[in-house]
């Protein structure tokens, strides 16, 4: 992906990469089936969300995708296969994990979390300067404390901080865990309308959301998993309305829209 622009418009999102396609994806743990052949896609500059009841497969899919179990299927970038690779290479390749629980270097800075990931990623100075730039032009209480151990932060700020973190190693495609868990509905506003702001600029977002009415609310398309199995998919505001999926997933019938921020 290019170094996102501060402000994108869906033309500028046409010439990116980041169309993820996952075909028939297998993954165990010893006994457990996880993931019994799930198939998604996610466009260049889509938000697509998958939800589903605890213990569906949700974090086992992000985690096969980055190539953290092993797994039988395909994983397609752009085209290209990432079976092959380790997870290292498939960072490489543009794909980047915003991990569940966030997973920061509690007693290491906001900066020097970042800096790591950076480095991880064998960023050359000038490369990583851009993307801390990048970063705190999206985050810029991050940058008010940089000098602050991650775990003095809020809730919120701390997955700012995961999702600068993951922005660091200069993604395509962003894979969320369950970001949304445990912080308050003003943040969780923010945190999903920057996220839509990432995607008009071209990222990719494929966020596992076990809050379902906040995920279907901002979301491009979205898929249900139940079981290791994709048993639903379709545009997001079609599984808001759909009376399975209210009665599963939303609580009953849905509160009148609130803006969301996405395209009509
Ligand atoms: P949650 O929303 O609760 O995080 P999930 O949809 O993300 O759930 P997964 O965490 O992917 O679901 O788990 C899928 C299945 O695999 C569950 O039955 C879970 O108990 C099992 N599982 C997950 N991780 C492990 C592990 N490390 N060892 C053994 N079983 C596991």
């Amino acid at each position: 992906m290019k170094p996102l622009p501060a402000q994108g418009s869906p033309e500028e999102a046409r010439d990116l990469r980041g169309h993820l396609q996952v075909y028939d994806l297998h993954a165990s743990y010893g006994p457990i089936q996880a993931l019994r052949g799930a198939t998604l896609e996610c466009a260049p500059g889509e938000f697509v969300a998958v939800i589903g009841p605890n213990g569906a497969g949700k974090s086992t899919l992000l985690r096969a995708i980055l190539g953290l179990l092993p797994h039988r299927g395909e994983v397609l970038l752009d085209g290209r296969s990432l079976r092959a690779l380790p997870t290292e290479n498939r960072v490489r390749c543009g794909l980047a994990l915003v991990p569940e629980r966030r997973q920061l270097f509690d007693t290491l800075s906001v900066l020097d979390n970042l800096l790591l990931s950076g480095f991880g990623r064998g960023l050359s100075r000038p490369r990583m300067e851009e993307r801390l730039r990048l970063v705190f032009s999206l985050f810029p209480v991050l940058a008010e404390r940089q000098r602050a151990l991650a775990r003095s932060l809020s809730g919120g700020q701390q997955q700012m901080l995961a999702i600068g973190r993951a922005l660091m190693s200069e993604p395509c495609v962003l894979l969320m865990d369950e970001p949304l868990l445990g912080l308050a509905p003003l943040i969780v506003s923010e945190l999903l309308g920057l996220l839509r702001r990432l995607c008009v600029q071209g990222l990719s977002v494929v966020l596992v959301e076990q809050n379902a009415r906040a995920a279907l609310s901002v979301a491009d398309r979205a898929y249900v998993l139940e079981r290791g199995r994709i048993v639903q998919s379709g545009p997001a505001r079609d599984l808001q309305a759909d009376p399975a999926v209210q009665r599963a997933y939303l609580g009953g019938p849905p509160e009148p829209e609130a803006s969301s921020g996405r395209e009509s």
